[in-house]
């Protein structure tokens, strides 16, 4: 699979023909997120991207913050974006700040002016958007289009020496507001926001617009392939004019490849935020958002998500991938690494009524019966067990093997049981079932007398350790045909998080954050590291065993 994904990969074989025929002598390449949220699931796309492009030919990878918008930036994200990056599996080898570059940006502005290639407008942002035209009618000269250099050179001082307040004057680009590209109509360069910025505290007033600051950005470091997401497309012929115009050394190129999406999920920082912010999820890291950081928490690992990202291939055409692919390999990579342990979520007791009151034998059970060389482990058994109360049917359904009055079963690991008595509360809830065991019958001694159709799991309730189950489904329902035009908030799953206590058998007792169970029959587990205790053991379920999905 991975020859097949890196042959379709367009951007590769464009990295190659430039290091063939000369163009390109070393790749360099950069992750530039702006620290306005935590990484998703989609920058982990961009994250492998780059960082595959460097290695595979030998190049470099600076992780840029892109920070030039004060208002939205955090150092918290800084923080979360790096852990997260290096969570991945990835080594940055410059670690920059697009702030740093301001000095140099405000430079290269003052040269546009001084070549007449930027003026310093008054338009209201109301008025500018007139001035613009549309897709099919030309665009207005601004009035102030053709103020002198010495003029604009003066009134850009002024607003970056705050003389101004925030929208009042902007500086843009002069090149030509007929275009057919609306992105080229005299697009903004710089704009006044008063307030503080993380790196820069009050230093400036004036802010870098993308367009203007990214190009510079890349020529600054000597980025070779600048590779970006689909929709900057349009602004490709802005970013080779800037770097045009400001006479950069180096001569980036931008590249654009197609943004992952993923069923039943948002994936921009600003919408994750919304859902923070509103008290929808428990932070950035809640086991049902797309971040990285919530992918981590579930109990996702890094090579699942990278084998996940190699698979999903780098396409110039936009697509929305099944959120049950990103399944499909935690499945995979987890299958060969999670220790096997038997838990019941939804607990009823049951008795063995002819099993020695005060007797404990330790059971071998196997660890993964797909892997002899994955060994045994004991679980202690005794008379008082739970089993799940979805394996009882007081009046079984048609084709229901596991437990009714009157039927045996195998315990899984142990005895065949029959159940002979039902207990009830005096509401009519089943809360206790009374069965015998038939010592003959345990597994692993050669029984052949008869057999049970249905095996079902346990836990021993002198030795299991009560445990918090968090069952999670998507967070936003996807039913485009219902939902047309519904904001996403209100799309919100209520069923998204299922909350039960249950018991896990004692083999697990020393589980620390993190650590990944095959839980029999009910799926991948990982300690919740946010929620779990001394007292308190908590499982995320990261995905349920079986699915139809195929790839
Ligand atoms: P968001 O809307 O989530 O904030 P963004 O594109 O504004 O996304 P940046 O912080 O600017 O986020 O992104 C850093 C890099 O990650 C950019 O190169 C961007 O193209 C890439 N990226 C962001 N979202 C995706 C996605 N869904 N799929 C692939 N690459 C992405
Ligand atoms: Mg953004």
């Amino acid at each position: 699979m991975a020859n097949e994904t890196n042959s379709s990969n367009f951007i590769r074989n464009i990295v190659m023909e430039d290091l063939q025929n000369g163009t390109t002598k070393e790749v360099l390449t950069r992750f530039p997120p702006e620290p306005n949220g935590y990484l998703h699931i989609g920058h982990a796309k961009s994250i492998c991207l780059n960082f595959q492009i460097a290695t595979e030919f030998n190049g470099k990878v600076n992780l840029r913050f892109d920070d030039t918008n004060p208002s939205k930036e955090d150092t918290e994200y800084v923080e979360s974006i790096k852990e997260d990056v290096e969570w991945l599996g990835f080594k940055w080898d410059n670690l920059f700040f697009a702030s740093n570059y301001f000095e140099t940006m405000y430079e290269k502005a003052t040269l546009l002016i001084t070549k007449g290639k930027a003026y310093v407008c008054d338009l209201t942002s109301d008025e500018m958007k007139e001035y613009r035209g549309t897709l099919t009618a030309p665009g207005k000269d601004s009035p102030n289009r053709n103020r002198s250099a010495a003029e604009n050179l003066e009134l850009f001082e002024k607003m970056k020496n705050g003389e101004f307040k925030d929208g009042e004057k902007v500086l843009r680009a002069k090149i030509d507001m007929s275009s057919p590209n609306i992105n080229m109509r005299d697009p903004i360069l710089y704009r006044i926001a008063h307030g503080s910025h993380h790196n820069t505290g009050d230093t400036w007033c004036i802010y870098p617009m993308y367009d203007f600051a990214h190009p510079i950005e890349d020529a600054i470091e000597g980025i070779t392939h600048s590779i970006c997401t689909l929709e900057f497309a349009d602004h490709r012929p802005l970013y080779d004019w800037i770097i045009q115009e400001c006479e950069t050394e180096s001569v980036p190129k931008q590249y654009e490849f197609a943004r992952l999406n993923i069923t039943n999920t948002v994936m921009s920082k600003r919408k994750l935020k919304l859902l923070v912010d509103g008290g929808c999820v428990d932070g950035w890291d809640d086991p049902r958002m797309p971040t990285i950081a919530g992918l981590r928490r579930k109990g996702y690992t890094p090579e699942a998500i990278r084998n996940f990202c190699q698979a999903i291939g780098v396409a110039k055409a936009a697509s929305t991938v099944d959120e049950q692919m990103l399944e499909y390999f935690i499945r995979e990579d987890l299958n060969l690494k999670a220790s096997r342990a038997m838990a019941i979520l939804e607990p009823l007791k049951l008795v063995i009524t002819n099993y020695p009151v005060g007797q404990t034998e330790l059971l071998e059970i196997e660890n993964n019966p797909q892997d002899e060389s994955a060994g045994t482990r004991q679980v202690a058994f005794s008379r008082e067990l739970y089993v799940e109360r979805e394996d009882f049917m007081e009046v079984p359904a048609r084709k229901y093997f596991r437990l009714f009055p009157g039927n045996e079963v195998r315990l899984k690991g142990a005895y065949f049981i029959k159940c002979n008595e039902v207990i009830k509360d005096e509401n009519g809830n089943v809360v206790e079932l009374h069965c015998t065991y038939d010592p003959e019958t345990k597994s692993g001694s050669g029984f052949t007398g008869r057999k049970v159709k249905g095996t079902i799991h346990w836990a021993d309730v002198s030795t299991s350790i009560p445990t918090e189950f968090r069952l999670y489904e998507p967070l936003i329902l996807d039913d485009v045909a219902e939902n047309e035009g519904k904001h996403f908030l209100e799309q919100i799953n209520p069923k998204s998080l299922t909350i039960l206590n249950g018991f896990v058998e004692p083999s697990v007792k020393d589980a620390k954050a993190f650590d990944k169970y095959q839980l029999f029959r009910h799926g991948y587990f990982s300690v919740d590291p946010k929620f779990t205790t001394e007292e308190k053991l908590v499982f995320n379920r990261i995905v349920s065993l079986k699915t139809s999905f195929k790839i």
